[in-house]
């Protein structure tokens, strides 16, 4: 009786870790896909020029633009640039792209985990040594 439940115990896991690989398989093949990544931000802005009479000193709404401003971090400090509306973007992709593969990376740390407790629990019923172990530093 009691090596049945053992037995089907471990079935259920080794089904779940199943579904966790098959997952993980399936997100890996996602980041495969990945383009181009970009650290940072693009931000739309709008500017005053030198010309001290040209209207866009006047009122926000004359202002030129829209230009693209790039902000990232370097060693602790924010670091600007500007970008060409082209150039801007292949950014707009690319830091879409990096938000996707750091959610990718997220779920696999997930899945990982899951996938560890299930082996440990695993190995917990195939070895009662170390269930006896661990039950017994429980009890103490
Ligand atoms: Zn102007």
């Amino acid at each position: 009786m009691k090596l049945k439940v053992k037995k089907a115990k471990k079935e259920l896991f080794q089904q779940k870790l199943g579904t966790y690989l098959k997952d993980y398989e399936k997100t890996k093949k996602l980041i495969y896909e990945v383009g181009f990544i970009a650290e940072g931000s693009v931000v739309k802005c709008y500017m005053r020029c030198g010309k001290k009479n040209c209207r866009c000193h006047k009122k926000k709404q004359y202002r030129h633009g829209p230009y693209y401003q790039l902000t990232w971090k370097e060693k602790g400090k924010t670091v600007t640039r500007y970008l060409s509306n082209e150039i801007a973007q292949l950014y707009h992709e690319w830091i879409d792209n990096r938000q996707k593969l750091t959610a990718m990376i997220k779920k696999m740390n997930t899945i990982s985990l899951n996938a560890r407790e299930c082996i440990s629990a695993i190995k917990m019923i195939n070895d009662p040594l170390l269930k006896a172990k661990k039950t017994s530093y429980k009890s103490q």
